[in-house]
C-alpha cells in the first residue's frame, strides 16, 4: 500500500467495522441501543437511531444517545434517516429523525443521514429547519438532478460500494459533487477497504488520489474539527 504523509489521512466517513487501519480516520457508526459499557473510547464514533431499529423504545436510545455523547470521541449524530423500503411508517421515521436532528443541534455534532426514496422529504426538513450542523448523506446513489437539489441546502455526500458499479448513480454523479462537499465510506461491506474506495474515486474523477486525501481531509478538518 501507498505511504501517505501523516496529515493526509484516509477518512471513512462511515463504517459498521471496528477494525483499526493504518493511516485512516474511521467513524464507526453505532447503534444507541448499545450499552455504555460497550463503548470502545479509542474508536471515532457516530451514534444514532437507525429507522429500520425504531420500535416502541426509541425515545430511550434518544436518551442513551445524550449520554453517549458526553463522550468525546462520539463526534457525530447518526445514522439516522428515512427508509420508504424498510423500517416502520413513515411518521414514525420522520418522528424519531426529527429528534435526532435536534440533538444534532443542541450537541452542535453533524448528521449522518440514511435514506431511500426520501430524498425530497430529507432536503425540505433541511430547508424548513435550516439547521447549522452539517448533514451529511451517506451512501449516496441518486441522480445529478438530486445532488443539485441538495447542494441548495449544503448538503454533504459520503459514497462507497456504488461506485464500482460503473452504471450507479453514484458513479455518474460524483465527478459533479463539489470538491468542499464529498466524503468517502465502506458501510458495512466487509471486503471492501476505503483505500479501494478512494482508488476507484480517484478513478472516476480523473483526481490523484493525494489531491483526493487533501480534499477530504479538509472536509473532515472543517466538519469534525470546526476547522474553517
Ligand atoms: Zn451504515
Amino acid at each position: 500500500m501507498k505511504k501517505i504523509a501523516p496529515d493526509y489521512m484516509y477518512i471513512n466517513c462511515h463504517t459498521h467495522n471496528f477494525r483499526q487501519i493504518d493511516n485512516c480516520i474511521t467513524i464507526i457508526n453505532i447503534d444507541a441501543s448499545n450499552t455504555y459499557q460497550h463503548i470502545d473510547r479509542s474508536h471515532l464514533l457516530s451514534v444514532g437511531v437507525h429507522p429500520w431499529h425504531i420500535d416502541d423504545s426509541y425515545t430511550e436510545k434518544l436518551d442513551n444517545i445524550k449520554k453517549l455523547t458526553q463522550e468525546s470521541n462520539v463526534i457525530a449524530i447518526g445514522e439516522c434517516g428515512l427508509d420508504k423500503h424498510r423500517g416502520p411508517h413513515l411518521s414514525i421515521q420522520q418522528e424519531a429523525f426529527i429528534a435526532q436532528i435536534d440533538l444534532s443541534e443542541k450537541l452542535q455534532l453533524p448528521l449522518i443521514i440514511h435514506c431511500v426514496k426520501a430524498y425530497s422529504e430529507i432536503i425540505k426538513l433541511r430547508k424548513d429547519i435550516d439547521p447549522s450542523q452539517a448533514w451529511i448523506f451517506h451512501g449516496f446513489n441518486a441522480p445529478i438532478e438530486t445532488m443539485e437539489q441538495a447542494l441548495k441546502y449544503d448538503f454533504h455526500f459520503s459514497l462507497g460500494h456504488s461506485l464500482f458499479n460503473p452504471s450507479s448513480k453514484a458513479s455518474q454523479v460524483l465527478p459533479f459533487i463539489p470538491n468542499n462537499r464529498l466524503f468517502l465510506e465502506t458501510d458495512d461491506n466487509p471486503q471492501l477497504t476505503i483505500q479501494s474506495v478512494y482508488e476507484k474515486a480517484s478513478e472516476i474523477t480523473k483526481t490523484n488520489i493525494d489531491d483526493l486525501l487533501l480534499i477530504i481531509n479538509r472536509n473532515y478538518k472543517r466538519l469534525f474539527n470546526g476547522d474553517t
